[in-house]
């Protein structure tokens, strides 16, 4: 089984366009895993010579506008369970919700290594406005933008680095 990393975080953040730039690169997107539910998809990429397996979390079967918030804690404790690290994104245009408090209390329980993900960062008036993204407690993030590949290198070199 190769490294894994997953992308969590409540619907319409930005994961999929993330997980996409990132798949594209190889054009390898892996089938889900039989007996693994099928609103994870998987992909193979790699970052600095580090190939790894990402894994995009969300609500294909419910629809993405109507998750229930007991499907997001179910992806998360799944990301918990198989990941080697964990990207937790959120999304600066709509600030910080209740279920983002809720996925990051799940992961303030946890060792596995997460990497807060502030997407949709598109101008300097929402990097400015990012750092209220300290108050989910999770400490320092990384502002990206999913659409445009914005901040997504540095994020990536952190993450391979503790892989
Ligand atoms: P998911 O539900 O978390 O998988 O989110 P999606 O990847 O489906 O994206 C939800 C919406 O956010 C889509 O309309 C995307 O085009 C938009 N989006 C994703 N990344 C960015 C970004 O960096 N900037 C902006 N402005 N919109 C984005
Ligand atoms: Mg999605």
């Amino acid at each position: 089984m190769s490294t894994i990393v997953a992308i969590v975080g409540r619907p319409n953040v930005g994961k999929s366009t993330f997980f996409n730039r990132l798949v594209q690169r190889r054009e390898a997107i892996v089938d889900a895993v039989s007996g693994v539910t099928r609103d994870r998809h998987y992909g193979k990429t790699d970052w600095n010579g580090r190939e790894f397996t990402v894994i995009d979390t969300g609500g294909y079967v419910i629809g993405s506008d109507d998750v229930f918030e007991a499907e997001i804690d179910k992806q998360v404790e799944l990301a918990i369970g198989e990941a080697d690290a964990i990207i937790f994104m959120v999304d600066v245009e709509h600030g910080i919700t209740g279920m983002d408090e809720e996925v990051a209390n799940l992961l303030r329980r946890q060792k596995k290594p997460v990497f807060l993900a502030v997407n949709k960062v598109d101008n300097n008036k929402r990097a400015a406005d990012a750092v209220e993204f300290y108050n989910l407690g999770l400490g320092d993030f990384y502002t990206i933008a999913a659409t445009n590949g914005s901040g997504t290198g540095d994020l990536l070199d952190a993450v391979v680095e503790a892989l």
